[in-house]
């Protein structure tokens, strides 16, 4: 699969136009923040590229409906996507679709061109929705988005 591509498979394509049709005749369909009315958004929220799907995440966080959106999801058992700010597969919700790198002194014994490469992967790994536990003396760089224990 190339970036940008979808996971969509040619029927999970069919049930989702079809069940559009669905979607429409609930009365929080229209208030939806996804809901753009040529489902654009689609592709966002059924792909399996960890940064559309936290995008998606980030479109759900400010939708709404987002409630009745998520209850729906359960109750239909939704088989994928982001729906209501979860992910789901099977019907049920995944806590996570992160990759995590554990790190032991990640800038140890480097020089600081190897200091900034290895910086440079930590940041971009976080970016794409991933997540770093180190044990270190040095900071990561990571600014906000890390938390010292
Ligand atoms: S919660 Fe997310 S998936 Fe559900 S309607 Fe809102 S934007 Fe769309």
């Amino acid at each position: 699969m190339g970036e940008g591509d979808t996971m969509f498979a040619p029927q999970l394509e069919i049930e989702i136009s079809g069940f559009a049709g669905e979607l429409a005749a609930t009365d929080w369909w229209s208030a939806a923040r996804c809901n753009d009315g040529a489902g654009t958004m689609s592709g966002l929220f059924f792909s399996e590229e960890l940064q559309d799907i936290a995008r998606a995440k980030q479109i759900c966080a400010v939708c709404p409906v987002i409630a009745d959106c998520l209850e729906g999801a359960l109750e239909r058992r939704e088989p994928w996507g982001v729906w209501g700010g979860q992910l789901f597969l099977n019907g049920k919700v995944l806590a996570s679709k992160r990759p995590v790198w554990l790190l032991d002194e990640p800038f140890a014994a480097l020089d600081a061109s190897g200091q900034t490469q290895v910086a440079q992967l930590m940041a971009r790994h976080c970016g794409e929705g991933g997540i770093i536990i180190a044990a270190t003396h040095d900071p990561l760089g990571l600014g906000n988005e890390s938390l010292k224990l």
